[in-house]
């Protein structure tokens, strides 16, 4: 099972991070399958893939005849049906434990008996996921970084049951994809969000009691932690209610109000100002 690379995945969920799963795994040679609930989000996702690969051959990272062969590669769809011929299915459908259920329980019922299911969850339990499945073995947490294409990490989590040659493929085949594998065990927000939404909520609850503006609060966190963005712009980036949901998730499974999340987010999020997805968050984009 430990090849470098799966012949073909599927990717759930054709947002801001699956689509950026989706163009690594066709830019690396696997045949993929970018799903969602309906066809303009599909369309929306394949379109992204086509500016990111543009703007590759635009750097002359990639040639004309290399996107073609990726856009070749790529197929996009509402059908469930394709993860019958897959190897590996990512989730990346929203961070709400009742969705990545329902979706978990159509991929489990669907896949080959051999094919791994990873979830690009921010924070949910891999092995909550895993238990509500016939196939806990070959469940893990892929937690890729946004943007998908640049970024080098995948957070690898284990969840209770996820055996050794699952997180074998699966720490192979992040290698495949040029990217660098790092295990983690399944606690809440595992490493990374355990750490950085802790600070972004902090940035929040320091804008709302008008400690500085939130150019001030980013470019003091940016220059002061040579950080390469300041906290507020990574919320936009990340998604608001993406922030929220990990804080949720963080609150109830560690048990701690030190995780609550800023009221002022949580605004933000119910006006549908969700970051730069709706071109509206902490910042206003164009
Ligand atoms: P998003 O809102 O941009 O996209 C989610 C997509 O899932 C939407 O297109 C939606 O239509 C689709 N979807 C919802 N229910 C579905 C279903 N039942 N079947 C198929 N598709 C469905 O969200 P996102 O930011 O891409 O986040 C996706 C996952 O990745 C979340 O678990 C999130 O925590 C995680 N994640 C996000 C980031 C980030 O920076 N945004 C980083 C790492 C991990």
């Amino acid at each position: 099972m430990t090849n470098s690379l799966p012949a073909a995945v599927a990717v759930i969920g054709a947002g801001t991070m699956g689509n950026g799963i989706a163009q690594v795994f066709a830019s690396c040679g696997v045949t993929t399958h970018l799903l969602d609930i309906k066809q303009d989000y599909v369309d929306k996702g394949i379109a992204n893939v086509h500016k990111s690969l543009g703007k590759f051959q635009e750097k002359g990272t990639l040639t004309a005849e290399q996107v073609t062969a990726i856009k070749g590669r790529l197929h996009g769809g509402t059908d469930m049906g394709a993860l019958a011929k897959v190897d590996l299915c990512v989730e990346a459908v929203t961070e709400n434990l009742e969705v990545k259920t329902k979706v978990f329980q159509t991929a489990d019922a669907t896949l080959p008996a051999h094919a791994i299911l990873a979830s690009n969850t921010s924070s949910i339990s891999i092995t909550t996921l895993a238990a509500r499945t016939r196939r806990a073995d070959k469940v893990i947490g892929m937690h890729f970084m946004n943007p998908v294409p640049l970024m080098k990490l995948i957070e690898v989590i284990r969840g209770n049951d996820t055996s050794d040659a699952t997180a074998e493929a699966v720490t192979e085949w992040s290698k495949g994809l040029g990217k660098i594998p790092v295990l983690a065990n399944d606690y809440p927000g595992f490493v990374a969000n355990r750490i950085l939404m802790p600070m972004i909520n902090e940035a929040a609850f320091a804008l709302m009691e008008g400690v500085a503006t939130r150019e001030a609060i980013d470019e003091i966190m940016k220059l002061g932690m040579n950080h390469p963005m300041g906290p507020l712009t990574l919320a936009d980036f990340i998604g608001l209610d993406v922030c929220v949901s990990i804080l949720d998730v963080l609150k109830d499974g560690l048990g701690d109000d030190k995780y609550r999340a800023c009221p002022l987010m949580r605004r933000l999020v119910a006006a549908g100002h969700l970051g730069r997805k709706t071109k509206k968050g902490f910042y206003t984009y164009s």
